[in-house]
């Protein structure tokens, strides 16, 4: 077994894993790539759809590191070959290398090398897929693992550790007036007007909501969306906006959003999406006390976004990853090399200390 990998091993393996095409829906072939190597280090492999799992060990305590394999589509502000990796100034560059690739390579390398009891102790590894996009990946693949203690969850934090993620909704709003013709605006009543005021509203409420949270901060709403009107000489009868809120736990989605109810004069909610409720987790918990201790430099935060890290209702957990969440879905994304190190350097020893009591 290899004690620890060098630099150079684990950049040749982020190149290698970004040459290959996965945006969301089209992992396959970094399935089978993933499959290969689990098969040429000799590790068992389930594989489920496009999500594998893999580990080492039969004990009874159980560590589960995991993070996605897809990417976002490149968009159309890249100057460089998304999938052609450059190694520049320290940095890799290309699609995913950030989101999540480090996290990925980080992850399966400290499979490969953490030292523990394997009778004692299990350590899974779960490559999955579509965390860009709702669908098939961890939330579903989460059921079909055997239980575990504690998840890793791999996204950018600059190796700081996540124990806390906002919850996420979005209201599709409609605000109905009456249309009638542009030269006489007494005969409707225009929908741009009545929205413009409900909107108002919002930015209100999201000013006075009292409620804080000492990890999360508070709970925020934002107008992202505003369609209207058809034609220069109609009086719109029907206006559609959108609302994105992020939560907290003193102030939920549910609560939130029967705030907003309350409080819109001329509008409804035409569709609702919460997927993502607010995730936190108490920092003594033993895997949070086992990244503190290594990885010391780092600080315990909150992850700016929403993650996988929310589908493991039951075990401890937190996010942590090499690379900066700035990165993810930019053009020219790159990561730091030493980042990559650093990363998996934490990864390995979280599973040491985890896996060793
Ligand atoms: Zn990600």
């Amino acid at each position: 077994m290899v004690n620890e990998f060098s630099q150079p091993e684990l950049i040749d393996a982020l190149c290698a894993l970004t040459r290959i095409k996965r945006v969301s829906g089209g992992e396959h072939e970094c399935v089978e790539w993933f499959k290969r190597e689990f098969t040429k280090h000799g590790l068992p492999v389930k594989h489920s759809g496009r999500n594998l799992l893999t580990w080492r060990g039969r004990g009874k305590k159980v560590l589960l590191l995991n993070t996605h394999t897809d990417t976002v589509p490149a968009n159309k502000s890249w100057t460089l070959d998304p999938w052609n990796p450059v190694r520049k100034d320290g940095r890799v560059y290309g699609l995913g290398a950030n989101d999540a690739g480090g996290c990925l390579v980080g992850m399966f390398h400290a499979l490969l090398s953490a030292k523990f009891d394997e009778d004692k102790f299990t350590l899974m590894f779960a490559p999955t897929c579509d965390e860009e996009i709702a669908g098939e990946g961890f939330e579903k693949f989460v059921h079909e693992i055997p239980p575990f203690d504690a998840c890793v969850t791999g996204e950018p934090t600059n190796c700081e550790i996540g124990i806390a993620e906002r919850g996420m909704f979005k209201l599709d709003m409609l605000t109905t007036g009456k249309s009638a013709h542009g030269s006489r605006p007494w005969q409707g009543v225009n929908s741009i007007y009545l929205a413009a005021r409900d909107i108002l509203t919002i930015e209100q409420l999201h000013e006075n909501f009292p409620e804080r949270d000492d990890v999360l901060g508070r709970t925020s709403l934002a107008v992202t969306i505003m369609n209207g009107g058809s034609a220069r000489n109609v009086i719109p009868g029907e206006s559609r906006w959108v609302i994105d809120g992020r939560t907290i736990p003193q102030l939920d989605n549910e609560t939130t959003i029967a705030r907003i109810e309350a409080a819109m004069k001329h509008s409804r909610v035409e569709i609702k999406k919460a997927r993502f409720g607010v995730w936190k987790r108490s920092p003594q918990d033993e895997v949070i006390k086992c990244a503190c201790a290594a990885a010391p430099d780092s600080k315990i935060v909150a992850f700016q976004g929403v993650s996988d890290a929310w589908w493991n209702k039951t075990a401890q957990g937190l996010i942590l990853g090499p690379g900066l969440s700035e990165q993810s879905h930019a053009a020219d994304e790159w990561i730091e090399e030493s980042q990559v190190v650093r990363g998996y350097r934490i990864y390995k020893g979280i599973a040491e200390r985890f896996l060793s009591k």
